[in-house]
């Protein structure tokens, strides 16, 4: 079975309290994005988890979500049998793309599908929040409002088309880090989620844009102001806007015209600044992942 797992944007990401567990509650517009990872996966005779992954430093024990994923399900359904899962990575990681959370969810969804366990979407969902925030909405994918813990998922209507970059710089950023570092600031400026979800209702890009706004940046982009220079970059080629993407460092561009953002990946190429260059478009589909080859 052949499955691709889509990377996400945020739209939007909004940090508005802090469980007594220690849990950030957010408000997040999540968009896939048509840059994707790849997972074979095949029953095999034997127990357990046999990972492989083609990407230098990405661990292939029980430290992968995609091991962890697949690890739940076993165990829940008593299965005896296992898995081999070789995890194609293209979705830079450490990145505020949801690479790992991306390949968790298709990872829950090939063994559910593999042994026939016959949950639902939302049965997924259901488990998939003890893997990580965004795991949840990369079980459904396409544009979303996300709330609570993650876990708390509204679907919303597709945005409409248009042409987006992504640049990551060289450096990776732990996501734990940064929700820590954002505690220790007392107050800051809220993004409007409210608004924009109302503008994708709409179909409204401008407005979509214009209400872009991420609270992380207040805490990655002083560590790393490669992050705003790539801002720059992409608004003075063309961007209608410009954010860092989750806890970062990637930031995406929005462009209107196709040959607008291919002359900004060729000036964020020329930079030095960024290790890697994408050009994409959203991902209207329903899911974050979708079965090619079952
Ligand atoms: P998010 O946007 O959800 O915070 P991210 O894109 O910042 O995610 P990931 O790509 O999910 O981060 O990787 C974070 C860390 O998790 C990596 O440094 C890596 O060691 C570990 N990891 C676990 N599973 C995976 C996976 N399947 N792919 C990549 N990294 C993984």
């Amino acid at each position: 079975m052949e499955l691709i797992a889509r990377a996400k944007i945020n739209l939007s990401l909004d940090v508005v309290g802090k469980r007594q567990d220690g849990y950030h509650l957010v408000r997040m517009v999540m968009q896939t994005v048509d840059v994707c990872d790849t997972l074979i996966i095949k029953e095999k005779d034997s127990a357990g988890i046999a990972l492989a992954c083609d990407a230098p430093g990405v661990p292939t024990d029980s430290r992968n979500l995609v091991w962890k994923a697949a690890d739940l399900l076993l165990q829940e359904f008593r299965i005896e049998r296992g898995v081999s899962i070789l995890l194609k990575k293209r979705i830079p990681s450490a990145a505020g793309l949801a690479g790992g959370s991306a390949d968790a969810a298709c990872a829950l969804k090939g063994v559910n599908e593999l042994f026939g366990l016959g949950l639902s979407e939302k049965e997924l969902c259901v488990r998939a929040v003890g893997l990580g925030a965004d795991v949840p909405y990369c079980i459904m994918g396409g544009t979303a409002l996300s709330e609570g813990i993650g876990e708390v998922l509204t679907k919303l209507p597709a945005v409409p088309d248009c042409h987006i970059v992504l640049a990551k710089p060289g450096d990776s950023v732990p996501t734990g880090e940064v929700y820590q570092d954002l505690d220790l600031l007392r107050s800051y400026p809220h993004p409007d989620v409210d608004g924009q979800v109302r503008a994708i209702r709409e179909g409204n890009l401008d407005e979509i844009i214009s209400r872009m706004g991420n609270v992380l940046e207040l805490v990655t982009i002083p560590r790393h102001p490669a992050v705003a220079e790539l801002i720059q970059i992409m608004e003075r080629n063309g961007a209608e806007g410009a954010r860092m993407s989750g806890s970062g460092p990637t930031v995406f561009g929005i462009f209107r015209r196709e040959k607008d953002a291919r002359l900004a990946c060729g000036e964020l190429e020329r930079s030095g600044l960024a290790k890697d260059v994408f050009l994409t478009r959203p991902y209207p589909g329903t899911g974050s992942m979708q079965e090619v080859d079952a």
